[in-house]
């Protein structure tokens, strides 16, 4: 019988946790330094570790209180009744476009440039085609105008050559064409299309996430898995809404207005050290 293969560190490099952990579980005994580390190491109580909320990103070990999320939840729905996109579009590939060109701008800016822009290239096929140069005077004052000019061309090439022009309604199919990310994917599908396929995080929603101790996580999209079980599914998108609402009008990010704050009682202001 063969023998497993064996697992090797390369030359000059200690193995890695899993090949250390492979190492171990064939029976080997452990290294003298790692026995001495041992040796050394405080005994742990065999208690299971209580959740903590931290600074955001710093512990792994989170459970929010489904009571008072639900709480800040209905909060949000009195306090922003008419909460909608704050990107103009009459279609999916305008919400597309639009989204492309809000990243590192306001959506006032975005919403000053596109009807212009929706005009002079009407569908995929305009945005395909267009010339580079002048497509990146139209979105010039949006910022990153080459890269934003790149990746609606490329996306829209994809969405004339995939999909005959249509913008998809799958989450699968949105990141796969060029230029569009997970963000972006679950803003039109959510907003133009009206299928939950997840929460938009973006920074006013990452950092209230965190403030409000619905996740400890820093990463965007594990935000969003530790936000998804919480938010019933039919609010993914609204909940989004309501939390970028609210970070721009009282959690802001330097010197969040808790004193006036309706959230403040279900609130356990994780991280805020500054607040007025
Ligand atoms: S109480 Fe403070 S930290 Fe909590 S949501 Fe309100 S403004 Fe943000």
């Amino acid at each position: 019988m063969p023998s497993s293969p064996r697992v090797r560190s390369a030359p000059g490099k200690s193995r890695t946790r899993a090949a250390r952990a492979a190492h171990l579980l064939k029976g080997a005994r452990p290294s003298a330094a790692a026995a001495r580390k041992k040796k050394a190491a405080p005994r742990k109580s065999a208690k299971p570790r209580r959740p903590v909320a931290t600074q955001p990103g710093k512990s792994r070990f989170f459970t929010p209180d489904p009571v008072r999320v639900a709480a800040v939840i209905e909060q949000l729905r009195e306090l922003y009744p008419d909460a909608r996109c704050a990107l103009n579009h009459a279609s999916a590939l305008e919400l597309l476009v639009a989204t492309i060109l809000s990243a590192q701008c306001t959506d006032e800016r975005v919403n000053r440039v596109t009807p212009a822009l929706f005009a002079k290239y009407p569908d995929a096929a305009a945005f395909a085609n267009a010339n580079p140069k002048e497509l990146e005077e139209a979105i010039h004052s949006t910022g990153f105008f080459r890269q934003k000019g790149r990746s609606i061309r490329e996306a829209c090439a994809d969405i004339v050559t995939r999909h005959g022009g249509e913008v998809p309604r799958t989450l699968e199919a949105l990141v796969a064409l060029r230029g569009v990310g997970r963000k972006t994917a679950n803003v039109v599908l959510g907003n133009a299309y009206g299928i939950a396929s997840g929460i938009v995080v973006d920074t006013h929603v990452a950092r209230l996430a965190n403030r409000l101790g619905f996740t400890n996580e820093s990463d965007p999209v594990k935000i969003e898995f530790a936000l998804q079980p919480l938010v019933p599914r039919e609010l993914w998108t609204l909940f989004s809404h309501w939390l970028i609402l609210h970070g721009r009008a009282v959690c802001i990010a330097r010197k969040p207005r808790c004193s006036v704050c309706p959230l403040a009682p279900h609130c356990p202001r994780i991280g805020v050290t500054l607040s007025q």
